[in-house]
């Protein structure tokens, strides 16, 4: 894939991601020693109450009459407190509040109180009636200080309630003492001599910690356990790494582990255009994201400046992330990469990926390997240096009946490839495969005998050729009797074509 060097393309960086239209903003009030009203003295509005003292606040309630709830609520608040004033509330009462909460019987009702609200400029909510509300109640997860809330926007109250008890049931209640432990920790933590770096490297340990070990009690000799070993890695930190990862074919969820983990922690992306969007939209939120794209036949930036902006933003304190499509060490330049990182002394680390012909093989339901037909695999490209066929193929080796051959980016020259192969004793009629994208959304097949497939395979987007009489295995379910294959098994979150 070098043969662009001499039409370059400059590194693009891509525009931070934006947000996508939101129904509701979630925010997260401070109520602890603030005055909120509550008009009426019902059930409803006495949940409310408990609500607003748990989280702090002074609460003013004003109802002729108070439901035995609310008188509970009242006797024992969790926090805050509670006070009952027997008479209705009255725009007096709105004074000096943060918020006001309703428990409105008719609409007359709710609207009056909600324009009183609103001219003494407090935010209102009354009780079950959307209309009159500046802000809607979510459905909460508590591991206080760690809060979780849930809203449809008052589309699906029901489905909010089976998500919070998922989560309820995701978040251990330990969680609770490991937020406890890092708000009490953070103080600690800045009078420390440790750099902005530093300190996040200690956060990340600290995460990792508390996912470990989610029921334990985070202590003192904790903290300084998680320092200790803090302090001993942040010279590395602070140098910036590389982290080779492979993106794999393009469904996300074939990502590894380890390839999330990078992608959440990177300052910076670089990557190739072959990686898909939806891989991409795991990485951390702040991370620059730098297309560095080399695709076959277009403009490509030159591996020379690549290799140099890499180490570049590695040496300035970076944790780079070298993102490309498959696995980084299939046709992926990582050995010059790798070179780059070896010559400067910058740490690297490879996180390897799902290439093209294991994704596709996948899909397909063909082992690439069969203990009778193909005892031997072999990747070979298309594209040589100058971006002619390679001149030093073993034509012998893919004339080989007991081979598999997958054809990495084969487009141009597949006419020339299944000549020079069928001149050196390549059976033409020996079955092979045409795979385009690959395990996503618009994957495309087509089978037909070597012999045929130049006149046949013409795919949009990355494509490999398989070749070997493991491609007459492929899933018959899916193959359409012209031989063209649209696969029907389709990924979740994908749209079926
Ligand atoms: N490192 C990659 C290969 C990079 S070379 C890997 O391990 O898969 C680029 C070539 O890979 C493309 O020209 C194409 O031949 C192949 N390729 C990458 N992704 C593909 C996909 N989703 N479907 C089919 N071929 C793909």
């Amino acid at each position: 894939m070098t043969s662009m060097e001499d039409s370059p393309r400059i590194p693009v960086e891509s525009a931070a991601p934006r947000m996508e239209a939101l129904a509701r903003l979630p925010v997260f009030f401070a109520l602890h020693g603030k005055r909120v009203l509550v008009a009426g003295g019902s059930a409803a509005a006495a949940w409310k109450v408990e609500l607003l003292a748990a989280a702090g606040a002074d609460v003013e309630v004003y109802a002729k009459e108070m439901s035995e709830d609310m008188l509970t609520a009242a006797a024992a608040p969790p926090a805050g407190s509670v006070k009952l004033h027997r008479e209705y509330w009255t725009a007096a009462s709105m004074d000096g509040c943060a918020l006001a909460i309703g428990a409105c019987e008719t609409d007359a009702q709710a609207q009056q109180f909600h324009s009183a609200a609103q001219s003494a400029g407090v935010p209102c909510n009354v009780v079950d009636k959307p209309d009159y509300c500046d802000f809607s109640f979510g459905a909460i997860v508590n591991r206080s200080p760690l809060v979780v809330a849930i809203s449809t926007d008052g589309a699906a109250p029901v489905f909010a309630q089976a998500i919070r008890s998922r989560i309820e049931a995701m978040l251990p209640a330990g969680f609770a003492r490991w937020a406890e432990a890092a708000r009490n920790w953070r103080s600690a933590l800045k009078k420390t001599d440790l750099s902005f770096n530093g300190r996040r490297l200690f956060w990340q340990m600290f995460t990792r910690a508390a996912l470990q070990n989610p029921n334990g009690e985070p202590s003192r000799a904790d903290f300084d356990a998680l320092l200790d070993e803090t302090k001993t890695q942040a010279p590395a930190a602070e140098q910036g790494s590389v982290t080779l990862v492979g993106a794999g074919p393009g469904d996300p969820e074939l990502l590894t582990l380890r390839a999330v983990r990078a992608l959440q922690s990177a300052d910076v992306i670089l990557y190739d255009d072959l990686v898909s969007k939806e891989v991409l939209d795991f990485a951390r939120r702040e991370a620059r994201r730098m297309l560095v794209g080399k695709t076959g036949h277009g403009p490509s930036c030159k591996q020379s400046e690549i290799n140099a902006l890499m180490v570049g933003l590695a040496r300035s304190g970076r944790r780079v992330v070298r993102l490309k499509g498959g696995d980084p060490m299939i046709f992926g330049r990582a050995g010059e990469e790798i070179d780059a990182c070896r010559e400067a002394g910058i740490a690297f680390e490879v996180v390897p990926g799902v290439t093209a012909a294991q994704g596709a093989a996948s899909r397909l339901g063909l082992s690439l390997t069969h203990r009778s037909a193909a005892r031997r695999v072999q990747y070979v490209t298309g594209h040589g240096e100058k971006g002619a066929l390679p001149d030093d193929i073993d034509w012998r080796s893919i004339a080989d009946p007991g081979v598999t051959t997958v054809v990495y980016m084969p487009k141009k020259t597949l006419r020339q490839f299944t000549g020079h192969a069928v001149a050196a004793g390549l059976d033409p009629e020996t079955p092979a495969l045409a795979i385009a994208n690959a395990t996503r959304p618009e994957e495309q097949v087509v089978s037909a005998t070597i012999g045929e497939l130049p006149d046949r395979a013409m795919l949009e987007g990355p494509t490999i050729v398989m070749i070997g009489s493991v491609c007459s295995l492929a899933d018959r379910e899916i193959i359409q009797p012209r031989g063209n294959v649209r696969s029907k098994r389709r990924l979740t979150g994908y749209t079926v074509t």
